[in-house]
């Protein structure tokens, strides 16, 4: 697919900025428009990827943003890019829209620009466009605490309603043990650039040798068609140098009719490969068989690929996630250094920690509730004296 990405807010603008260092280290082609919206300037210079021109710092006219950004505020997040809506609209007018297979809008949902933002940005897309708005939300870590969580379900309500669909990244499930925060947020982004990119931009061809069973961009948008939440598993083995050269000279007598044993090992590694990234750790744990529709790429070199393969394993997740709407396909990379297979789970239904986001949402909220209703009553008595024998001024 050929995309327009929108990061916004801080976690929004770096995960953006990982997909372009992603396509540039891979020579894929995904992203054809960017643009990262933040309302902290800091953040947005931080950018390595993204042009400056292509950045757009919002609510500098807001007194209670004024370039430093949205305190964790997601209603001042939405508010400031509600007001600034007509300056991100001409930001994006040049966009090829005919060029496009859809949007992106990514965001960090724990936060206030992106939190707030995404959702409002996204609904607005959708109004001008015709094209297929989609959205990649990462939700918070648990130990993030309440205020986090209670930001992250409710921008959750919203964005999953504004958009065609929203793929999930969950920090809780990528958390290391023993990262820093911010040496975990850099790795746990390259993982996620690494799944998005790898699925997405399948079928756009770099010149490599084309499949005949190789993946189509259209096929990736109608399973992302079904709206609701989407979650990406993925896994890789990568390839010995002799074995790539092994595997091409079998690939050669392959094409005149004699692969033998060979055909039956790549499928069978295909095959491992796509049971592997299934039962590993998916972007948002959630219960596979929930699953509307699914849909396996498998990339790397074209004497690695199967046929065989893919179809081994596309009926091994249509009996998995109970779905008739199991697609397959490949994308050739001449000179790959890994095989890859990436598996979309589209409209998952059963996703336990987006339960438990609630929960610890609604427990928030209902503290927030009574240390405010508290406080009140303290403020109360602090300033009346305790006999009631003074009046207060009016
Ligand atoms: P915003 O700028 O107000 O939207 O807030 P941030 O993007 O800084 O943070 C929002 C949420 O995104 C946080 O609560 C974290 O859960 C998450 N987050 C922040 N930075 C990163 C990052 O680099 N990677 C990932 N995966 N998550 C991040």
């Amino acid at each position: 697919m050929k995309l327009a990405v929108v990061g916004m807010g801080n976690a929004g603008s770096k995960v953006t900025d990982r997909l372009l260092e992603f396509e540039a280290d891979t020579g894929r082609s995904l992203v054809s428009s960017v643009l990262a919206i933040n309302s902290a300037s800091v953040d947005l210079a931080r950018l390595s990827y993204v042009p400056s021109e292509n950045r757009l710092l919002l609510g500098q006219t807001n007194q209670k943003v004024k370039g430093h950004g949205a305190g964790g505020d997601p209603d001042l997040g939405a508010t400031v890019t509600r007001a600034d809506m007509a300056e991100i609209e001409r930001a994006m007018d040049g966009i090829p829209v005919h060029e496009i297979d859809g949007f992106l809008v990514v965001a960090g949902l724990g936060g206030g620009t992106g939190s707030g933002g995404a959702p409002v940005l996204a609904r607005r897309l959708g109004e001008i466009y015709d094209e297929p708005v989609f959205g990649l939300g990462i939700i918070p870590g648990t130990d993030e605490g309440g205020r986090a969580s209670l930001n992250a379900a409710r921008s959750l309500q919203s964005f999953a309603d504004a958009t065609d669909n929203l793929i999930a990244f969950d920090n809780d499930a990528w958390r290391g043990t023993t990262d820093s925060l911010s040496a975990g947020y850099e790795r746990t982004n390259w993982e996620l650039a690494r799944r998005m990119v790898t699925l997405l931009a399948a079928g756009e061809m770099d010149g490599s040798r084309i499949s005949e069973t190789a993946m189509d961009s259209s096929d990736i948008r109608r399973t992302l068609a079904t709206g609701g939440i989407s979650t990406v598993a993925y896994s890789e083995a990568p390839i010995e140098e002799s074995t790539r050269e092994q595997r091409s000279l079998l690939g050669r007598f392959s094409m005149n009719g004699d692969a033998g044993q060979s055909e039956g090992e790549l499928a069978t590694k295909v095959h491992g490969l796509v049971r592997k990234a299934v039962q590993s750790r998916l972007t948002c744990p959630a219960e596979v068989a929930s699953a509307e529709r699914s849909l396996i790429v498998i990339s790397g070199p074209p004497e690695e690929l199967s046929r065989k393969g893919l179809e081994r394993s596309r009926k091994w997740l249509e009996e998995v996630t109970g779905s008739a709407e199991t697609m397959a396909g490949d994308d050739p990379r001449d000179g790959a250094q890994a095989l890859s297979a990436v598996v979309l789970l589209s409209n998952v239904t059963d996703v336990p920690r987006i339960d438990a986001l609630q929960q610890q949402a609604v427990t928030a909220q209902e503290n927030i509730d009574e240390q405010a209703h508290d406080r009140e009553s303290e403020i109360e008595e602090l300033v009346t004296d305790e006999r009631g024998d003074l009046d207060p001024i009016t």
